[in-house]
């Protein structure tokens, strides 16, 4: 096999592949069809395509206009290059780049979710309870039990949360107070 030419192997998902079986017992035929059409395998076929997939990790189907159809277990390539152990260097970096990409839009839309989630985070009602009894229906700040709200100590924009050790019981004067030192 010819190094360097690693960088050359074109890889391309195969859409629309798919491996089907037909008949049974030794007229038991593996149709891998691709929109072109489709390769036929009988059982010694398969059984020689599944030995190159567990040993080399990948397996050469068939070739159509040029190209090779490759079955790496969970997915189907076309690739121009013949080297099985490329391609299966190839689909598997491939694999590994797409779970990492997945996980960090997972992550990305969890925080972007948390995020919007935060500007219009509520007071959960246990905690409204608790911290309720816990300043004793009073203002913290005056005493008054006039016109309470439910406050972030450290507001929800600078990275509070809504856990009761955040909330406590303020007036409307106190809160619009504590807002204006804020600001
Ligand atoms: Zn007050």
């Amino acid at each position: 096999m010819a190094f360097g030419t690693a960088g050359n192997v074109a890889l391309r998902k195969a859409a629309g592949a798919q491996l089907s079986k037909r008949g049974f017992w030794v007229f038991t035929e593996y149709r891998y069809e691709h929109p072109a059409g489709a390769f036929r395998l009988g059982a010694h076929g398969f059984a020689r395509a599944r030995r190159a997939l567990d040993e080399g990790g990948a397996a050469a189907i068939g070739r159509a206009d040029g190209r090779t159809l490759w079955w790496t277990g969970d997915a189907f390539y076309w690739a121009d290059d013949e080297d099985g152990e490329q391609v299966a260097l190839l689909a598997w970096d491939r694999r590994r780049r797409d779970s990492a990409r997945i996980e960090r839009l997972r992550k990305q839309r969890a925080h972007e979710g948390a995020a919007g989630e935060a500007r219009r985070e509520r007071v959960p009602p246990d905690v409204r309870t608790a911290v309720w009894f816990r300043d004793e229906g009073r203002c913290v700040e005056c005493d008054t039990e006039d016109d309470l709200q439910f406050d972030h100590v450290i507001p929800i924009a600078h990275g509070g949360g809504s856990a009761q050790a955040n909330v406590q019981l303020l007036c409307g004067d106190c809160n619009r107070l504590k807002s204006d030192s804020l600001a």
